[in-house]
């Protein structure tokens, strides 16, 4: 379910992040119905041939102006810690450095493997001048140009041969989910009061080594989760952990291997900035979703509060007017045990299919409730719709005209959808196509 995860490493200047925007950017380009993929430089989507892998660029750690041997240590720990393979890059224009030699020193003890590029080698004049980076015994060096787009097919078909095999994962009746948001909001405590509740039972998952950081846990209704990731809630070590965009990545991939996603807010501290790039990139994932809004025992309450920060969720967070919204009590247990229930509840509606039937009946009637729009006295017309995917639920529109289906009569028909089926936690991906 996860896909292999490449991280690139190399020194400053080598073009890491060059080849980083390269590879991602080739597939947002070729894959046209994808919602907006997340594009940061330190962690993005990439696809190769039949492979999904995500890409880390070592490189976006950014520890600000930590001396180069730190910098490169936490790149390089990094890059162990999370990667499946990793690509070292090096310059074959500035030639084979003493600071690649430090890099591939670090990595020679690491049990991964590793795929060497050598990068700048623009034309093929240059390319005798690869054979000097055999020194570094990391194998065969790939010459590669980041600028141009060269040689990035042999490198990657380097890479995906080395991914391990698919885990036989497939039939895991266990709901994966994640618990993220902005440091401070309550996730260690929440991950500790759901686990401590001694109706569970808790086992690590064994496996390979990314797995054990995940935490699988059985209800008394005999319920399986996973919940991802929760030593990357827990633990703070190595230098790169410190850092917020460390925090990031690890909270993007933690969407990304989940079903499930609860966003925790803090009740005590209100919405801030950062719970706003939190929700984007849950958003963008695609996932079921909850928000959570944790130190509920914290604050004063009358009548309205409740429903007062509930308005306020769903002005600051329109996109997520899906999700629905649960005000817990890490500290005191108030309402967690309704989670479980909840996130299998999401779940279902992530993975509902609706028969074509059922559709076309609930878009007919919403379009004699409220007739198509015209364009220049043109008139939209609606011929039939279909659900061509699951996880999130994705319906085809055939059209006369893609053209004259405006945002606001879309988002019509998407209520007239989700009024008629309980699609509540998950988006709705609605695709306009001209019927051919
Ligand atoms: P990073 O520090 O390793 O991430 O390196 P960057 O990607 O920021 O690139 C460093 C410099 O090398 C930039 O000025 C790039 O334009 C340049 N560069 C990157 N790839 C190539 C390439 O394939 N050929 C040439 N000639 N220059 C490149
Ligand atoms: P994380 O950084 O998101 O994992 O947050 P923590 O779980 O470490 O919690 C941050 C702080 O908030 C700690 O001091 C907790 O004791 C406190 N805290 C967490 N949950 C609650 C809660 O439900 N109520 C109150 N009053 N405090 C909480």
């Amino acid at each position: 379910m996860s896909s292999p995860i490449v991280a690139v490493v190399g020194r400053p200047n080598v073009g890491k992040s060059t080849l980083f925007n390269r590879i991602v950017g080739d597939r947002i380009a070729i894959v046209e119905d994808q919602p907006g993929v997340t594009r940061d430089r330190l962690y993005a989507h990439a696809e190769w041939l039949n492979y999904d892998f995500r890409l880390i660029d070592t490189g976006g750690i950014e520890l600000g102006d930590a001396p180069f041997l730190t910098e490169i240590r936490a790149q390089v720990d990094l890059a162990i810690d999370e990667a499946d393979v990793i690509l070292m890059v090096v310059s074959g224009r500035e030639g084979l450095t003493h600071d690649d030699e430090v890099v591939a020193k670090m990595l020679y003890k690491c049990e991964k493997p590793v795929v060497l590029a050598v990068n700048k080698v623009d034309n093929p004049e240059m390319r005798s001048e690869v054979y000097d980076f055999y020194a570094l015994g990391m194998g065969e060096p790939h010459p590669v140009s980041g600028s141009h787009g060269l040689g990035l097919g042999d490198v990657l078909d380097d890479v995906v041969a080395h991914f391990p095999d698919e885990a036989a994962e497939q039939d895991d009746p266990a709901v994966r989910f994640s618990i993220i948001g902005r440091p401070n909001v309550g996730k260690s405590s929440i991950v500790n009061a759901i686990l401590g509740e001694d109706r569970m039972i808790v086992s690590n998952i064994q496996g390979t080594t990314r797995d054990a950081i995940d935490t699988r846990f059985v209800t008394n209704d005999d319920d399986e989760f996973v919940m991802v990731d929760t030593a990357g809630i827990r633990k703070r070590g190595k230098v790169y952990e410190n850092t917020e965009r460390y925090a990031v990545m690890r909270a993007m991939k933690a969407i990304d291997d989940s079903q499930v996603v609860l966003m925790v807010l803090d009740a005590e501290t209100g919405i801030q900035e950062q719970d706003k790039h939190v929700a984007g990139y849950a958003h963008e994932a695609g996932k079921a979703l909850i928000i959570v809004v944790n130190k509920w025992d914290a604050i004063d309450k009358d009548t309205h509060t409740m429903t007062d920060f509930e308005n306020l969720i769903r002005q600051d967070f329109k996109f997520l007017d899906y999700a629905p919204i649960v005000f817990v009590s890490a500290k005191t247990g108030q309402r967690l045990d309704r989670l479980p229930q909840m996130i299998l509840d999401v779940n279902a509606n992530h993975q509902k299919r609706i028969p074509s039937s059922h559709l076309n009946d609930v878009l007919m009637d919403a379009i004699a409730i409220n007739p198509t729009p015209t364009d220049n006295g043109r008139r939209l017309r609606v011929y039939y719709a279909t659900q061509v995917a699951i996880a999130p639920p994705t319906f085809v529109i055939f059209v006369n005209d893609p053209e004259l289906m405006h945002f606001s009569y879309q988002r019509f028909l998407e209520n007239q959808i989700r009024s008629s089926f309980d699609f509540s936690g998950t988006p709705l991906k609605l695709i306009i196509r001209q019927r051919k």
